[in-house]
């Protein structure tokens, strides 16, 4: 069994008495009946200043630490605003990338109630990766990821089985770790794996030594990164349509190029995308430049953005740079907005300064936050610990794997047990790969 990475984090952001919880206030009406109490409250609260929010805050949260003990694991993803991150940390929790988050039921056996405050992807995961006696609840079920909305299993699966049906078992699925258990099942059955954008080049690297193609959901920029870091020629790879726009009946025929296209190809990639990390565009990079900052950019970057960078990088290898800057720095981030406003926290009292990179004269930083991932917030974090201290959380926080939620509706859809299983070994399998391929690169540079 491959042995996953242990290194949870702690973001290390104090909670200041004059630094408001600035997390956007969500109306009453996007609160599910359970948590409008809280939000009411909260809501009524004169100031988001911590004086105010903290001791509200801790009539919930400490009576359900109590209750729970050590059995409780709090997470938080870095993209998380950072008063979430600053709470849960607060609270004992932790905060990791997705790649970690992912392994944590698997790693902390004993804790059996895991509450997650980020999308609903990563917490499916740490689900996939569960024992059966560990529970796994998202504090707000709607906070989606907009990628991964943009690959829904019925309108990849379609595409998926032409591909089979056309090249068989030469074509694995790598499934970014942005994707819902179904198609990181999808991986596991054909042979291929999971991947983030810390191992993407390893992974894909790892699978096309068996695969004669790769068939890479759903990001479009990290797809075209990983495929020009690998050394693919452009006429290597293909970017299916949007799949915003794409037909029903789509046939893989329809693509500019044709099936000939697609039979020389090496990589065939989705065609989603992150609209938090599409802002980004070469003329900032050269504003920064101009400026004399250095850039660092996520690789959910598009590529050309990523080549005028001085760097580029996962959440963790961009919080790590942060981290170890030396004074006098200056680092403009092309990433999420709260994570960069984290990070500007971070690093000013070391002397580092550090700004969104679509933070430049007519640019739009502000606007840059993941606001999926930010439905979790104060009022869903007391709420779901209270509700949990007395038996009466809602199940549909309860996070299971193959589960869907309609972001919008918040209808779930959840699997019967049989498939539910099905589900979990095929996507562990995909999960596994992964750790193993990560985990020797890892060795083999030690
Ligand atoms: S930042 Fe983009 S890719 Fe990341 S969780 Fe939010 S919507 Fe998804």
């Amino acid at each position: 069994m491959p042995q996953p990475p242990t290194n949870l984090t702690r973001a290390g952001l104090m909670l200041e008495p004059s630094l408001p919880v600035c997390q956007q206030d969500l109306p009453l009406d996007r609160y599910d009946e359970a948590f409008r109490p809280y939000a009411e409250e909260y809501l009524s609260l004169p100031d988001r200043t911590p004086e105010r929010v903290l001791p509200w805050l801790d009539r919930y949260v400490l009576p359900a630490l109590d209750h729970f003990g050590d059995s409780l694991l709090l997470l938080a993803h870095f993209y998380m605003g950072g008063e979430i991150v600053k709470l849960v940390e607060r609270y004992g929790g932790a905060v990791a990338d997705s790649y970690v988050l992912a392994m944590q039921a698997r790693l902390q056996p004993t804790k059996r109630v895991i509450v997650e405050s980020a999308v609903h992807f990563m917490a499916e995961t740490v689900a996939i990766l569960a024992e059966d006696d560990q529970d796994v609840w998202i504090t707000n079920p709607r906070a989606g990821c907009t990628m991964e909305m943009m690959a829904k299993e019925r309108v990849v699966a379609p595409i998926a089985s032409q591909l089979s049906d056309r090249y068989g078992d030469s074509i694995a699925t790598i499934a970014y770790m942005n994707t819902s258990g179904h198609l990181k099942a999808l991986a596991g059955r054909t042979g291929g794996a999971v991947c983030t954008s810390s191992n993407a080049h390893h992974v894909t690297e790892s699978i096309m030594e068996t695969a004669d193609k790769v068939f890479f959901v759903p990001d479009e920029h990290l797809g075209a990164n990983t495929a020009h870091r690998l050394g693919l020629d452009p006429s290597e790879c293909v970017v299916l349509p949007d799949p915003r726009s794409m037909p029903r009946d789509f046939e893989l025929s329809d693509i500019d190029g044709g099936l000939e296209r697609l039979d020389q190809a090496k990589m065939i990639i989705w065609g989603g995308f992150c609209g938090v990390h599409t802002v980004f565009t070469t003329e900032q990079v050269t504003w920064w430049h101009g400026q004399g900052w250095q850039v660092h950019v996520h690789p959910e970057c598009p590529l050309d953005v990523v080549q005028a960078a001085d760097g580029s990088g996962s959440t963790k290898y961009l919080w790590a740079l942060i981290c170890d800057a030396p004074a006098g720095s200056k680092i403009a981030i092309g990433t999420e907005g709260h994570f960069v406003r984290n990070a500007i926290d971070q690093a000013a009292p070391r002397g580092v300064e550090v700004r969104h990179l679509a933070d430049v004269p007519g640019g739009m930083a502000a606007g840059c936050g993941c606001a999926t991932m930010s439905r979790n917030d104060p009022p869903h974090l007391a709420g779901m610990l209270d509700l949990l201290r007395r038996g009466e959380a809602p199940d549909i926080n309860r996070v299971l794997a193959g589960d869907s939620v309609n972001e919008t509706t918040g209808l779930r859809t959840r699997l019967c047990h049989k498939d539910r299983d099905v589900l979990r070994a095929d996507a562990t399998i995909a999960l596994e790969r992964m750790i193993e391929i990560t985990e020797s690169a890892a060795g083999a540079t030690r």
